[in-house]
């Protein structure tokens, strides 16, 4: 089975990618601009004895996002992406009345509108096949809100919206859609965070420690798995009881 994995050259979509890649299937690792992590990623996960190529696409642009599911479909082990993972996302934090339209607009189509163009791409095929896994990434904050992130909440919590709406629609043809809300976890998204904000969110997480990225992989193989058959249209919170909505 193919599992196509958005943003898989750092961090969790990275993690994400290795850990499917552990649980059989083949993985297209899409990236933007770190080409060289993505090689280095297909180098690891092709020791892990499965299939695995790489697809440069800005998957917030439908023509991109469009020809990089062209490219997968005629790769040699391509075809029907059985598991899709929307994972791509950045942020441009700021207080909301010095956010710009470009800050706001720039993070709404990465972690947005990339992950209706992605959907909207995979579920043909899946509908076809009658089976099919969509998984994407929201945030805690797009359950609670967080300051100087009104773009970025906003994008997460529409996450969670669309995941709903897609988990209805297609229930009935054996398509399940759930998304994944982490918390803090440790990649190059919160390495910026400055030591005294860092502190500041350690004192909100009962677990008392920042998560990894191989926390939140596991939770997605499990909604990539047929084992979570009969589950859709849910948010789970990986988040070291950040949140316990
Ligand atoms: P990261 O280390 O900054 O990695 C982001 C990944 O997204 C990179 O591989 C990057 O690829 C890719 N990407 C960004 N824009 C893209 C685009 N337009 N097209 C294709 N790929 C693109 O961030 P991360 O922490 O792993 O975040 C992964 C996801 O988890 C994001 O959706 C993020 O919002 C979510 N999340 C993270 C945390 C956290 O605490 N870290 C918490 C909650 C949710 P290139 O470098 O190749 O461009």
């Amino acid at each position: 089975m193919l599992a196509l994995v958005t943003g898989a050259s750092k961090g969790i979509g990275r993690a994400i990618t290795l850990e499917l890649a552990k649980n059989g299937f083949d993985v297209a690792i899409n990236y933007n601009r770190s080409e060289n992590d993505a090689l280095s990623l297909r180098d690891e996960v092709l020791k892990l004895g499965v299939n695995a190529e790489i697809f440069k696409a800005d998957v917030s642009v439908q023509e991109e996002a469009a020809k990089m599911f062209a490219d997968v479909k005629a790769s040699p082990f391509g075809g029907t992406v059985s598991v899709l993972v929307n994972n791509a996302g950045i942020t441009r934090d700021t207080l909301l009345m010095r956010m710009k339209p470009d800050d706001w607009l720039s993070v709404i189509n990465t972690n947005l509108n990339a992950a209706f163009y992605c959907t909207q791409l995979a579920v043909k095929d899946m509908a076809k096949a009658r089976y099919g896994r969509i998984i994407s990434i929201s945030s805690v904050v797009g359950l609670i809100g967080n300051a100087g992130q009104c773009n970025y909440s906003a994008s997460k919590a529409g996450i969670i919206g669309f995941t709903k709406s897609v988990a209805r629609e297609y229930a009935g043809r054996g398509i399940t859609a759930n998304a994944i809300a982490p918390g803090f976890i440790d990649t190059s998204m919160t390495d910026i965070l400055k030591p005294e904000v860092k502190a500041e969110i350690l004192k909100s997480i009962p677990a008392g420690r920042i998560g990894d990225a191989e926390e939140v992989a596991r939770a997605v193989a499990f909604f990539a798995s047929e084992k979570s058959s009969y589950i859709t249209g849910q948010v789970l919170a990986v988040d070291g009881g950040m949140t316990m909505v």
